[in-house]
């Protein structure tokens, strides 16, 4: 660093001219590193005969935002004519628009009076290709490699602190795939108050892999497990006329009449953790007739279930407020909401989890958050203890056919626990 210090006060203004051309800390390296030759020339000139070629470099350029391949290489110092071959050799595989900024190349360079000759230019834009550009008799060519991905089972597992979203970002599981979890849970699980700080989960899935051992592409979820407080809820992925839907244990749909959950569980934190003690989140009595769930403003509010809307809009100390009537005697309510979405009228059907507003405070609320009854025959009932029955319940040779992807996938689940313990991927 000292050294560097010398030499950079040594070349003084000529040096500071160069960034200033070049605009950049990368020029300025490049820069650096020929003078450094320089020296060496100078210093051992029967060496510097021997090798009047420029040396070959490598380095990775970056695409910014807005760019293009042209421009990333004419701004490296590479000729605009060399530059329109390399990109046009690209573009035979890669149309420019399916670029994003961000994308890595991978260049192999010499560095002369002259400006910037590339040797290769290599680029991998999707996750099993990679694009290789190199130079022959004077022409740039590009090939495509495929790059060998295999399927495998995962398995991603943690355990709940403040909130199942975020211990699953931590346990490392793709925001798609947690979200279709929270999506299949929501049916069975309150996300709030019916999970406790330290419960365990499991995901399992269907990714490929490629040779360096890195899952890069989730593919199908198999498999969800919540262990909660004395609850262990386990939910399989089972396929029937090319549509996926989970089960219970026993067979039974979980897409029951009434969601548990019944807004954007990605923003919601357990009762007990952290986060929580901005507002009072109340559980269901007899005064209170419902569940509190604290969430983020605006976050939004989704029907527990399919049926008509009896009532909407402002109601006293409720706010914004929308009544739904379902099937089976039971009717939903949803309270202190910011706004509600300007299809929801009274009389309108709505389809199990269609949005209806945001989270809000409106009327006698002390913070953001979504109150939520549920009645059953005109009686308001804890949300919590519905036991809606499963809209559907698998039989006969539907059955049998679920119970062995059960035993596989259970099967699955122990094999990458072995796995793991032997080879500590
Ligand atoms: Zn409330």
């Amino acid at each position: 660093m000292k050294e560097l210090h010398l030499h950079y006060k040594r070349l003084g203004t000529a040096l500071a001219l160069v960034m200033v051309l070049f605009g950049s800390t990368r020029a300025f390296r490049h820069y650096f590193s020929s003078e450094q030759a320089l020296h060496q020339e100078l210093a051992e000139p029967t060496a510097a005969n021997n090798s009047s070629e420029p040396e070959i470099q490598e380095t990775t350029l970056t695409l910014g935002k807005g760019g293009n391949v042209h421009k990333l290489l004419t701004s490296f110092g590479v000729s605009k004519e060399a530059a329109i071959q390399i990109t046009n050799a690209f573009a035979q595989y890669v149309p420019h628009r399916n670029l994003k900024s961000g994308q890595n190349f991978n260049v192999r360079y010499k560095r002369s009076e002259e400006g910037v000759e590339i040797e290769s230019f290599q680029s991998q834009p999707s996750i099993d290709q990679k694009i290789i550009i190199t130079k022959a008799d004077g022409n740039y060519v590009s090939k495509a490699q495929l790059i060998h991905l295999t399927p495998v089972v995962h398995v991603f597992e943690g355990n709940v602190h403040s909130s199942f979203y975020s211990a699953a970002m931590k346990a490392g599981v793709p925001t798609k795939l947690v979200q279709e979890a929270v999506d299949v849970l929501s049916y069975v699980v309150n996300f709030q108050h019916g999970i406790k700080a330290g419960a365990s989960f499991k995901i399992l899935c269907d990714a490929l892999r490629n040779d360096k051992g890195d899952i890069v592409k989730i593919q199908q979820l198999r498999f969800v497990s919540l262990q909660t407080g004395g609850q262990d809820h386990k939910l399989f992925a089972f396929t029937e006329n090319g549509k996926v839907r989970f089960f219970n244990e026993k067979g039974e749909s979980v897409v029951r009449s009434l969601l548990q959950t019944p807004l954007n569980a990605t923003k919601l934190c357990v009762t007990s953790g952290f986060g929580m003690r901005r507002h009072p989140i109340l559980g269901y009595n007899k005064q209170h007739k419902g569940v509190d769930f604290g969430a983020p403003s605006g976050t939004p509010v989704l029907a527990a279930g399919e049926g008509r809307v009896v009532a909407c809009g402002w109601s006293g100390g409720y706010g914004n407020r929308v009544h739904i009537r379902h099937s089976g005697g039971y009717e939903t309510v949803y309270a202190h909401l910011k706004s509600i979405n300007k299809n929801i009228r009274p009389g309108a059907v709505v389809s199990q989890r269609q949005v209806l507003g945001g989270v809000g405070m409106t009327g006698t609320a002390t913070g953001p958050h979504l109150h939520f009854e549920v009645i059953l025959n005109k009686q308001h009932i804890n949300p919590m203890k519905v036991q809606a029955l499963p809209s559907l319940k698998l039989t006969g040779g539907a059955l049998k056919k679920f119970d062995s992807v059960k035993s596989t996938t259970q099967q699955e689940m122990v094999n990458f626990v072995q796995t793991k313990a032997v080879t500590g991927l």
